[in-house]
């Protein structure tokens, strides 16, 4: 199992876990949350930095909240080729129907403003960037597979998901993931808001 945290160091927006794993024979490859960096021009520029790994290369997404800094680049990552599905709790899917969509009109009506300043010499240094359309954010809830606190899910063989009341905003879950890897004994691994817990199982 490998795991990454591809946010910068020190970094609390952004959140990203890339999790690489072998199950039966084949690499299977997950993020879990996809958030938004946020704060000034440097959290612009790291939000259009590209991924280090194909998105069309990613299984599925696992996502422990709807707070932006742990949702708010979905719509991008789906645009730039991720057609899998994306884990998150009901109410999270709920959540996101009104933040997402919030989220690209802000986005646009930052560039719009900056736009007629512009025109009027009054706009300096970059331009805001808009990071996805309203389009690219319905493409992307249809991607959503929402599940209930307490259900076990099977994401693929060898890979079971539960969420867990987590008690941070409406909807927040800790992801714990039975994990059975090629060769190894069987693994939990417990996420939320950008930390992570490894263990083997008692019983493997
Ligand atoms: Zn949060």
């Amino acid at each position: 199992m490998k795991i990454q945290f591809l946010g910068a160091a020190g970094e609390v927006t952004g959140s990203r876990h890339s999790i690489e794993v072998m199950l039966a024979g084949r690499p299977r490859h997950f993020m879990v949350d996809y958030g938004m960096f946020q704060g000034g021009r440097e959290a612009s520029n790291k939000n259009l930095e590209p991924l280090p790994i194909n998105p069309n290369d990613l299984d599925f997404v696992v996502l422990t909240h709807a707070h932006i800094d742990h949702s708010g680049l979905l719509p991008r990552l789906c645009a730039q080729g991720f057609k899998g599905p994306i884990y998150c709790t009901t109410a999270t899917y709920e959540l996101l129907k009104i933040l997402l969509p919030d989220s690209a009109h802000l986005q646009f009506a930052d560039l719009e403003r900056a736009e007629r300043k512009a025109k009027q010499g009054k706009w300096h240094g970059d331009m805001p960037v808009a990071l996805y359309s309203r389009v690219e954010v319905d493409m992307t809830l249809a991607q959503f597979e929402p599940l209930d606190y307490g259900k076990v899910l099977e994401l693929a063989p060898g890979i079971q998901l539960e969420f867990r009341n987590a008690g941070h905003i409406l909807g927040s879950a800790i992801a714990v993931m039975d994990i059975q890897e090629d060769g190894t004994p069987k693994k939990t691994l417990c996420l939320f808001r950008g930390y992570w817990h490894e263990r083997q199982s008692a019983d493997a």
